[in-house]
């Protein structure tokens, strides 16, 4: 183990443009479940019903729809960033992380401090709502 984060550090080290890219497992210890796990979303939900944009169709459907964005709003609007978090937030502080994809959509990049445009947020985020007619965007005051 030890060995793994000491040839981590050298290529951190060695490297001119670093990039993290990350994924559900950073956010668990924030009480995030990944969504493919046992308790995680799709055991609740069917993602086939989520697939855009079959799921705009019915109004049944977008009713499931909001009902699991909501869901997904009340967990993540009190998750913290947790050490994994505040490392790349740290990395970035330091001029060794040149930016973040992530395919979270918890916000947990932004609330530990990296900056909001070195962060690349594939699936959309929680805290904000876009109009699909008229292209308005929402923001919720979390982030
Ligand atoms: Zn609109």
């Amino acid at each position: 183990m030890e060995s793994s984060i000491v040839h981590a550090a050298q290529l951190l080290r060695r490297s001119r443009e670093t990039v993290a890219l990350t994924g559900a497992g950073i956010s668990t210890e924030s009480g995030i479940p990944d969504f493919r796990s046992p308790g995680g979303v799709w055991d609740r939900y069917d993602p086939q019903d989520f697939v855009f944009p079959h799921f705009m169709k019915t109004e049944e459907s977008r009713k499931k729809y909001w009902r699991m964005s909501r869901e997904f709003y009340q967990g993540m609007s009190i998750a913290r960033p947790n050490a994994a978090h505040l490392a790349l937030a740290e990395l970035e502080k330091r001029g060794r992380l040149s930016g973040i994809i992530t395919q979270n959509v918890d916000g947990l990049h932004h609330r530990a401090g990296n900056s909001l445009t070195n962060i690349i947020e594939l699936h959309g985020t929680v805290f904000s709502v876009s109009c699909l007619s008229c292209g308005k965007t929402l923001r919720s005051q979390r982030n």
